[in-house]
């Protein structure tokens, strides 16, 4: 089983021709909600290639938390562990775009920072007999360290994707994580050195694989990916096939719970393919509008990646 600890949001996307000045009120041409958050996006994924799933997480009593939930249940994720709160409302991402795709976003994390301690421990069974254990920054660190920690406990495999990235990232992250996988952006904000080619990204990668995690890999857009282990002395670079791509936005997410349910399901594969096998799944997600509606399920992909 693929145990995600994370975030669930509600976007709420405006589209508009100019994004609105402070004070001003534009008119906006089309409206519409989604369903993200990193933690839901990647268990989204796993489970639409075959795994079966659980996230832990926490949603507000609202309107928005219930569709959650029924959303987690259409993708056939388990929801014991989806705790409903009455403290905050769920998590939003207010999402504003204009005509050349430029956006302004306001995150409220709400609900997703009541995630604690205790609801863990609730789910200490799943955590302990999953096969891995995935992980992110958009609840409470300490909350997430603590499940990594967990499963670390108990043999599981952890898979740390440090997103948002914080350049103040707690060092116990590094040990705890056996895949840290973050993208280019994250990967500055960590070492502090921009990722502009393939030498850079190996470079940021040794950076990060010495400060204790076993294997790294910097997700690169169009590039595919960089691995960088410690068992092997050379990195390598795993490309992505060309698409057109008409929407990347959550394409990291899809790339994410794409290896865990390799990771799961193909231990027996190399890193190298489970890579290559998830920059397929990612490289499908880029080609369609939205974030989870444009994650690919099992039977729209070549039967090669099962
Ligand atoms: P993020 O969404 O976090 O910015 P990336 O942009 O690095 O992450 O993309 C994650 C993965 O998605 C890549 O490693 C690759 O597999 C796939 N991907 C992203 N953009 C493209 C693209 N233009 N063409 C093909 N694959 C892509």
């Amino acid at each position: 089983e693929v145990v995600v600890v994370g975030s669930c949001m509600t976007d709420l996307v405006s589209l508009t021709t100019r994004l609105p000045k402070a004070g001003e009120t534009v008119l906006g041409h089309k409206f519409f909600v989604g369903f993200g958050g990193k933690g839901a996006n990647q268990c989204v994924q796993s489970a639409r290639l075959g795994a079966k799933t659980s996230l832990i997480c926490k949603v507000g009593k609202d309107s928005f938390g219930n569709d959650y939930v029924d959303n987690l249940k259409k993708n056939g994720i388990s929801t014991a562990f989806v705790g409903q709160t009455t403290d905050a409302a769920t998590g939003t991402a207010s999402i504003i775009v204009n005509s050349e795709g430029q956006n302004v976003i306001v995150i409220v994390p709400g609900a997703n920072l009541f995630l604690n301690s205790e609801d863990l421990k609730r789910a200490s069974d799943v955590i302990c007999k999953a096969k891995v254990v995935v992980c992110q920054l958009e609840i409470t660190p300490a909350v997430s360290l603590e499940a990594l920690k967990m499963a670390r406990a108990s043999g599981v495999r952890t898979l740390f994707n440090p997103a948002p990235a914080h350049p103040d990232l707690d060092p116990q992250f590094y040990t705890y994580s056996d895949i840290f996988c973050c993208n280019e952006t994250e990967a500055e904000i960590l070492t502090g050195i921009p990722v502009g080619n393939l030498e850079d990204a190996e470079k940021v990668g040794r950076m990060l694989l010495e400060r204790g995690c076993k294997l790294v890999i910097v997700t690169l857009g169009a590039e595919g990916c960089m691995m960088i282990s410690g068992d092997e002395t050379i990195p390598k670079h795993v490309p992505a096939g060309k698409v057109r791509a008409v929407d990347t936005t959550g394409a990291g997410d899809s790339f994410v719970g794409a290896l865990a349910f390799y990771l799961a399901y193909y231990p027996q594969l190399s890193m190298e393919e489970m890579i290559r096998k998830s920059n397929c799944v990612a490289s499908v997600s880029v080609q369609a509008p939205g974030t989870q509606s444009s994650y690919p399920y099992r039977k729209d992909l070549p039967q090669d990646l099962f």
